[in-house]
């Protein structure tokens, strides 16, 4: 069984530095480039080791760091500056305050629900697009000031970290995250108590306690089950790992996200009157929010159904049937055999409820059945993606004509002041003025583009190259120090710097591919003909290198072998220098390669690819 931790670790800071406290707590200086070097100029070291976690960081540092820290002027003026910054981003009016005169718009509350959250580096509860566009939301929103809460798990252990073997083998594993280190604080109920919500398994009565995230203006809550309350450890682990384990497992945590994380909505006092279900893992929303409704109105379930389906949208993203949850009707019974009743319908009733086919009883159950039956408007997230969705799903409507099935398409985006390299940035700022990060959509603001100097934009972009490579050589030395488990000497120091300047060339044209390693990504089709990539790598003219990095969910096998395959053809001695493999794809990794690469290469078999953020990510970003 895990260890429960107790501690708060943050210590008492000197009291002109407490502001840093409050910075800290709030993901705002995830995107805020000043916010970031105030932490990074109080100590860099601390920073990288703590891996960008700006709490972990208090907690570490010594007192007489801090005392220094609490003398030097230079850094108390830049904190001063950055707190006010941050001070009149939570106060200034906002987008949506400054539009929403509308009166039908007074009383609406939209709550985002979502199985998985990339908001940073140190938080991983993500695992790939669907999270990282998930966190972007959550930025994007508190800009515009939206009436928004997002609702998720809290991971023991998030998604794994990937290492290789000196085979080119995946491994995974799995630490632990320690929630009072990182960036969020248990929520409280008005009284000062902890908050605690409770679902009904039938392995017994599941706590779950509420934590907050918050991210500029806008609450992330985020249930754990690993506590005490919960003495059954199968209850405790259901938040163990990102999608982990079997479909037990699986349900369980859709139960959780759905049912306990409406719950914890409804113990904050939070009544949304729009519900959005970011894949169909969040679909039991839809059947907690009938239920209460029921029980609070003594209404029918058609009743309650019609009323609540008018305030939910649902938003699919995968194009692959297998990427959908199916759920054998026995699993189903099991899980929801004492809740049913309170739906006021029978058991075969509600298992048609995740069935393409209602009356087919030995049809299986999915949730993203559920999503779509009881969602006012659904979407898909490319226009391509929403065409594909509406043939994919069209039997649910078989008296509506495909065109007409009632899947639109809204095409992903994303938080660009997220993946904007702060080079970039600053020369916008310069010819565009410092409006072009709220005016993005705004033609007008683009045409000034060509007021940059050419050599300056290059410029720009070669210093990013020249930061991805850096990032690259050392990751690439930290891998090799771990694999020779070597302590620094005066000799491998020089051995290693000398390694380190060979690989890869920061005057080289330079692609980049990093997704996960779904085998449809086709992350191997630059590989069809080696002998014409040899010649075009080794260009003496034009020379041209590649980066990859990815992930392949730990039960896809296919995926491992693409990246043992890159791995073994990166180690031909025609190669050398050319092909690197950077570990572990997580969204530090991501941002350095969309900032600093000249190519994106996305090379998807369609129409498996739902939509693609990281293009869009590297098309601003570069
Ligand atoms: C952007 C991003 C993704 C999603 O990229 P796709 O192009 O949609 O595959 C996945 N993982 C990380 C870490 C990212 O930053």
């Amino acid at each position: 069984m895990k260890p429960i931790r107790q501690l708060s670790v943050v210590p008492t800071l000197p009291e002109n530095l407490e502001p840093l406290r409050e910075l800290a707590l709030n993901l705002w200086w995830t995107w805020d480039n000043e916010a970031l070097s105030l932490f990074r100029h109080l100590d860099s070291e601390l920073w990288e080791e703590t891996y960008h976690n700006p709490v972990a960081m208090l907690g570490k540092i010594s007192q007489e760091q801090l005392q220094a820290a609490a003398k030097n002027e230079v850094f108390l003026a830049h904190l001063d500056v950055i707190h006010k910054k941050f001070k009149s981003y939570l106060s200034a009016p906002s987008w949506f305050e400054t539009h929403s005169n509308n009166e039908a718009l007074s009383d609406i509350k939209i709550a985002y629900f979502s199985m998985e959250f990339g908001l940073t580096e140190c938080m991983p509860l993500y695992s790939g697009g669907l999270g990282v566009l998930a966190g972007d939301h959550l930025k994007s929103t508190s800009y515009l000031g939206l009436p928004f809460v997002g609702v998720g798990l809290l991971y023991q252990h998030g998604y794994f970290r990937q290492t290789l073997t000196s085979d080119g083998w995946q491994m995974a594993d799995y630490p632990e995250n320690d929630f009072y280190n990182m960036p969020i604080q248990p929520e409280q109920t008005p009284d000062g108590d902890q908050l605690l919500v409770e679902v009904d398994y039938p392995e017994g009565k599941a706590f779950a306690k509420v934590w907050l995230a918050q991210v500029g203006r806008i609450p992330l809550y985020l249930l754990d089950t690993n506590i005490p309350e919960n003495e059954n450890a199968e209850l405790r682990d259901i938040t163990d790992y990102l999608y982990g384990g079997d479909e037990r497992m699986r349900i369980k945590q859709e139960i959780l996200l759905g049912i306990g994380g409406y719950r914890a909505l409804a113990a904050l006092g939070i009544h949304p009157t729009v519900c959005h279900m970011n894949e169909g893992h969040a679909a039991f929303l839809a059947l907690e929010r009938i239920r209460q409704l029921i029980a609070d109105n003594g209404i029918g379930f058609d009743e309650a159904s019609e009323a609540t389906t008018a305030g939910n949208i649902f938003t699919t993203h995968t194009p692959v049937p297998a990427g959908i949850d199916w759920f054998p009707p026995e699993l189903v019974r099991h899980y929801f055999r004492n809740y049913f009743g309170s739906l006021g319908i029978s058991e075969e009733k509600f298992l048609g409820l995740g069935r393409k086919n209602p009356s087919d009883h030995n049809s299986e159950f999915s949730p993203a059945l559920v999503a779509l039956r009881f969602s006012t408007m659904s979407n898909g997230v490319s226009q391509l993606h929403g065409h594909v969705s509406r043939n994919m799903w069209k039997g649910l409507w078989h008296n509506l004509p495909v065109h007409e099935v009632p899947i639109k398409a809204i095409t992903n985006g994303i938080h660009t002041r997220s993946w904007v390299s702060e080079d970039m940035q600053n020369l916008f700022n310069r010819y565009l003025g410092p409006k072009w990060i709220v005016d993005l959509t705004n033609q007008d603001v683009w045409t000034q583009i060509s007021q940059i100097p050419d050599t300056e934009l290059w410029r720009t972009h070669e210093r990013r190259r020249e930061r991805l490579i850096a990032f690259a050589r050392q990751r690439q030395s930290q891998k090799r120090r771990k694999r020779f488990n070597q302590t620094l000497t005066a000799q491998n120091t020089n051995q290693e710097h000398e390694a380190a300047a060979k690989t890869l060339n920061s005057a080289a044209l330079t692609i980049g591919f990093a997704r996960r390693f779904a085998t449809y990504k086709r992350a191997t089709l630059l590989f069809n003909d080696l002998d014409r990539l040899e010649k075009i790598l080794n260009d003496p003219e034009r020379p041209v290198q590649l980066i990859f990095a990815g992930k392949a969910h730990p039960h896809d096998h296919e995926g491992k072998v693409l990246i043992q395959k890159i791995n073994k053809i990166a180690g031909e001695s025609r190669f050398q220098h050319k092909i690197l493999f950077i570990q572990n794809y997580d969204i530090c990794v991501g941002r350095y390669l969309v900032e600093g690469v000249d190519v994106w290469l996305n090379t998807p078999l369609p129409p498996n690819e739902a939509s693609g953020t990281s293009g869009m990510k590297a098309a601003q970003a570069e």
